[in-house]
């Protein structure tokens, strides 16, 4: 819903926040998604996945979320699906190029960025393209389980 999208660059600071508290405790689940196998809980919790991001961000689920580095705004409604964007086509009045009732995806995620306050703007991290392959899957519980071994990998060392 294009109000509610508007509405979490908005807030993207508090609801990042609230983002990570939620990430922190999938985490800490790790060894229980585990013993319960990931293939098995991936539909049920795209679900929820769904619900939630589909209702605050207008999310595509595209199985590689990055809203976390986009100011909240999902580059997925990008008419164009840039992972780094924007295009050369933004309208002067901050307006899509191809589609010029909503704004362009970019231009909030930059004004989701500065309201994060963080010390580096994440938005300058370049983005890997796009993998078709994971459209449909939850982005959640495949950021638990790279959490989880790059955590485990710090503990062995
Ligand atoms: S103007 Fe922005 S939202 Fe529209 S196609 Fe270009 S990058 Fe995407």
């Amino acid at each position: 819903m294009y109000r509610m999208r508007k509405y979490s660059v908005r807030n993207a600071r508090w609801l990042k926040s609230v983002y990570g508290v939620l990430e922190n405790v999938l985490v800490r689940a790790h060894p229980i998604f585990r013993s319960i196998g990931y293939d098995k809980i991936d539909k049920p919790v795209l679900m929820v996945e769904k619900l939630t991001k589909g209702f605050l961000l207008d999310s595509k689920s595209c199985g590689q979320c990055v809203v976390g580095s986009t100011g909240l705004s999902c580059p997925m409604n990008c008419p164009k699906s840039l992972r780094n964007g924007p295009c050369g086509g933004v309208r002067m009045d901050g307006k899509c190029e191809v589609d010029a009732t909503m704004d362009c995806v970019w231009v909030n995620a930059w004004e989701g960025n500065k309201r994060l306050r963080e010390k580096e703007y994440p938005i300058q991290f370049v983005q890997p393209p796009i993998d078709n392959r994971l459209h449909g899957t939850s982005a959640w519980l495949r950021e638990v389980r790279r959490a989880a071994a790059s955590r485990d990998a710090v503990v062995s060392e």
